[in-house]
């Protein structure tokens, strides 16, 4: 089947000052680099990392939100990044965002009914007034909320009552991917649930597209059909879910799982990640992860590692990737 999201070496740079001062001279910080990924119709990617990883820049980016630096973004053979406006409105009505933060998104003075109507009539979908709100009016029961609520103000409505407004709202313009950004992070775990859930059967009654990204290593195991590992602005690590969760090769990959009590995929090979991320300015040399990598060599710190692919549909960035030819590995160090 051929992909139905083709984004290749995107790259997005922001310049930013290299120091306090007004005078400071501007150097590139590299927020995504050199990102390479596709998604089949009806799949879903879930991207996973660290805060400040590049998770929500990527999606900005595929949804056309900003510009990229270098690479393409191709939606159905079409780019999604154009200056044909007519091209670009087409495209992006064809994706949508799933926020993370309801509060902050929804316009606290607007019923919520008219918000979730609005995106119909900046892309002057229906005829009337009418036919808009009954439009949006039918989504209302797709996502779980009563017909009474189409008039509530966001504040009449708790915080997965919110999430399933902007949901509808996503939902309102028909599109075929939506990508979703960390959609249960600010829920309560059981809410979270609900929304995981309503999100799986939308994807399904619909043929929907997911870009799932999440923080949430749980969650994105439940939802996600591959899954890519974001560090510093790039991929370390790409593998389908199961084989991913059971065995993890990267190794910042398997710290993040070992974080994770019920996620350890061998609980006799504990693993925790040393210190923070380094500072995005100041990037290592080599493998960027080099300074918190238990296995990093002498290459590791002066030899940056390619995405290159071990096995079918599997790739990985680094060095001395755990073997997964090995049915009983030995014990790591820990760290
Ligand atoms: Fe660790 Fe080296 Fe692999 Fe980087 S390339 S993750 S430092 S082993
Ligand atoms: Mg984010």
């Amino acid at each position: 089947m051929p992909s139905f999201l083709e984004v290749q070496g995107l790259t997005k740079h922001f310049s930013v000052r290299s120091g306090a001062g007004l005078f400071s001279p501007r150097i590139p910080l590299k927020a995504v680099d050199d990102v390479s990924f596709s998604l089949k119709k009806g799949e879903t990617l879930g991207v996973v990392g660290e805060s400040g990883c590049g998770k929500s820049t990527t999606g900005r980016l595929v949804l056309g939100m900003m510009a990229p630096t270098h690479g393409s973004i191709l939606l159905d053979g079409t780019a999604v990044h154009t200056r044909h406006d007519a091209v670009w409105r087409a495209q992006r009505q064809r994706m949508q965002m799933v926020y993370q933060d309801p509060v902050s998104f929804l316009d606290r003075r607007l019923p919520v009914g008219r918000q979730v109507m609005e995106p119909l009539t900046v892309h002057s979908i229906g005829s009337s007034v009418a036919e808009r709100r009954e439009k949006a009016e039918a989504l209302f029961s797709v996502v779980g909320l009563r017909p009474d609520q189409f008039a509530s103000y966001p504040h009449e409505l708790s915080g997965g009552q919110r999430q399933r407004v902007i949901l509808a709202r996503a939902l309102v313009l028909d599109p075929e991917l939506l990508v979703c950004d960390e959609p249960v992070s600010a829920l309560d775990v059981s809410v979270g649930a609900q929304v995981v859930n309503l999100l799986k059967d939308v994807q399904l009654s619909r043929g929907l597209t997911y870009l799932f990204i999440s923080h949430d290593l749980k969650i994105v195991r439940q939802v996600a059909d591959r899954v890519i590992v974001m560090y510093l602005g790039r991929i370390v690590e790409e593998a389908a879910t199961q084989e991913l969760f059971q065995q993890p090769v990267h190794p910042y990959t398997r710290a993040l799982m070992s974080a994770v009590p019920s996620l350890k995929p061998h609980p006799q090979r504990r693993l925790s990640i040393q210190g923070s991320p380094p500072n995005p300015m100041q990037v290592p040399n080599g493998c960027v992860f080099h300074p918190r990598c238990p296995r990093a060599s002498k290459l590791c710190q002066t030899e940056r590692p390619e995405l290159r692919n071990i096995a079918a549909n599997r790739s990985v960035a680094c060095h001395h990737p755990e073997d997964t030819t090995v049915s009983s590995p030995r014990k790591l160090e820990t760290i």
